[in-house]
């Protein structure tokens, strides 16, 4: 009975709330409104960094006041990424729309920094209004296999710019028959979520939440939208309130671990892809803006802070330097409670509400020692490809070569529920082993630009590697983690000679 008016008010909700406004733009209108923006101005230059599984182009715009990132020095690089869910429409639509108020009036901005747009990151998702690619494959939960060519495309733009800021666009659904059961919905037009992993540097994760994100609240706010933290859950549904995952498999810490300053953007979506979307698209165009302009009014010092973090990257890995390859979210006893904007359905009006179960703190639940190298055998193709598709540094033995290594034996393998989600637990034996390396075998030194990823990747009892399942996806490596197994990646612990040549 009460499913039934639970339905029935969404039902009169999307009614009363609903109608169509703006049409989609289907995927060929906006690479014909791309080519034409690109023929329109010199600010602006359109190219395809992609294809989707159905081979649709994958379109980015590089805007830049003279050649792009020919002032590398004094002018940072903000990468903006839209829909890699398809059914989240109005992150295109409002960067479509950006895009064109950037040619008209964004001089100013683009004296500051150089921008690269993608519209549309997942274009068969977008055509089929649905999450996933056409693959079925949740492209936001696949920034550690990589194994789609739509997140191969994001990473490699990435690669190629290395932009210090990194925004990725999305929707969150504020109305379900489970939380009109509460008689309430979440009420944020925008949510912005910050780095959380605490391998990312602190200095940008300080920055984020000390700096930024005020900042952009307050031109929201401004533009009369309500400006939140990204939350994720709530008392009654996940039985804790928390913010946005730890996990470097999304696109915000996926490209963040590189020491980037990258957020997630949570759009308020109420009902179907088209439900209201010029006013979705609006509250978008709004908060994207507010973006662009504070990363421009804080150009030079974010230049500067990612530059010294990036270069942190390379120094010389220290005497008992550990990655941090496990954690969650913990309570804080000085902060018990959130209060939180809702839209209160029984009294039709906007209220903040205090939730309990306030969960805000991450804590390190598991570390590892970090090595001179990985070295893998040359017969592990899978992982070595996956190694290439993160544009690892990576070195081919050429000669054989003896070497005293650490490996891992898998004793029991169970598993644990960390953030809600079903990870792999292990119970691990670390043997050392004088070992014949083999030409063909496969290096990857530390330190490197790859140096917090990693780790992260390879080593069994990281949350967010090889071994663990991913969007539902079930990991190809998990042979690895057999019981009496012995996992194929080796820790060389002190630096050696070897004769070797890069893989290119
Ligand atoms: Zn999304």
């Amino acid at each position: 009975m009460k499913k039934s008016i639970s339905g029935f008010i969404v039902l009169v909700l999307a009614l009363a709330l609903g109608g169509q406004t703006q049409p989609l733009t289907r995927h060929d209108d906006m690479m014909a409104m791309l080519r034409k923006l690109d023929a329109s101005s010199p600010l602006v230059s359109m190219t395809p960094i992609g294809r989707s599984v159905q081979k649709r182009e994958i379109p980015a715009l590089f805007f830049s006041k003279g050649k792009f990132a020919g002032r590398r020095e004094q002018k940072p690089i903000v990468l903006i990424f839209c829909q890699q869910h398809g059914d989240e429409a109005s992150g295109k639509e409002a960067a479509l729309k950006l895009a064109a108020g950037l040619l008209r009036d964004g001089q100013a901005v683009l004296e500051k920094l150089d921008l690269i747009l993608v519209p549309c990151a997942n274009p068969d998702g977008a055509e089929l209004k649905q999450r996933r690619n056409a693959n079925g494959r949740d492209l936001n939960r696949n920034h550690v296999l990589l194994s789609e060519p739509e997140t191969l495309a994001l990473h490699h733009l990435f690669q190629q710019w290395f932009p210090e800021i990194v925004l990725d666009v999305h929707e969150y659904g504020a109305v379900s028959t489970w939380w009109v059961g509460q008689g309430a919905v979440k009420n944020a037009d925008e949510m912005l979520g910050a780095l959380s992993n605490l391998n990312i540097d602190a200095a940008i994760r300080a920055f984020s939440q000390d700096v930024f994100y005020p900042a952009m609240k307050e031109k929201v706010t401004r533009d009369g939208f309500i400006f939140f933290p990204y939350l994720v859950g709530a008392p009654v549904e996940n039985d804790r309130v928390r913010f946005s995952t730890t996990d470097i498999d999304d696109g915000r810490q996926g490209l963040g671990i590189y020491n980037t300053l990258a957020f997630i953007l949570e759009g308020k979506r109420y009902g179907s892809v088209e439900n209201m979307l010029d006013r979705r698209t609006a509250t978008q165009l709004s908060a994207m803006t507010a973006f662009l302009k504070t990363a421009a009014e804080r150009g030079g010092e974010i230049l500067a802070m990612v530059r010294s973090a990036r270069a942190r990257l390379l120094r010389e890995i220290a005497p008992g330097e550990r990655a941090l390859v496990r954690m969650d979210y913990f309570p804080d006893p000085a902060r018990p409670t959130i209060a939180v904007p809702v839209f209160n359905l029984e009294e039709w009006r906007a209220e903040v509400r205090e939730w309990g179960r306030f969960e805000p703190l991450v804590k390190v639940k598991k570390s590892v020692s970090l090595p001179a190298a990985y070295i893998i055998p040359g017969s592990e193709t899978g992982l070595v490809a996956l190694l290439r598709r993160h544009q690892v540094q990576l070195f081919r033995l050429t000669a054989p070569a003896e070497a005293v290594v650490e490996r891992y034996r898998v004793l029991h393998a169970t598993g644990r529920i960390e953030e809600e989600s079903p990870k792999p637990e292990f119970d691990l034996e670390r043997t050392t082993a004088k070992v014949g390396l083999q030409p063909g075998d496969v290096v990857a030194w530390l330190p490197q630009r790859a140096r917090l990823l990693l780790p992260l990747l390879l080593e069994p009892e990281s949350s967010w590697g090889i071994l663990t399942d991913s969007g539902g996806v079930a990991s190809e490596f998990s042979a690895y983690a057999r019981e009496g197994g012995t996992c194929p990646v080796m820790r060389l612990m002190e630096k050696l000679e070897l004769s070797l040549e890069e893989i290119h």
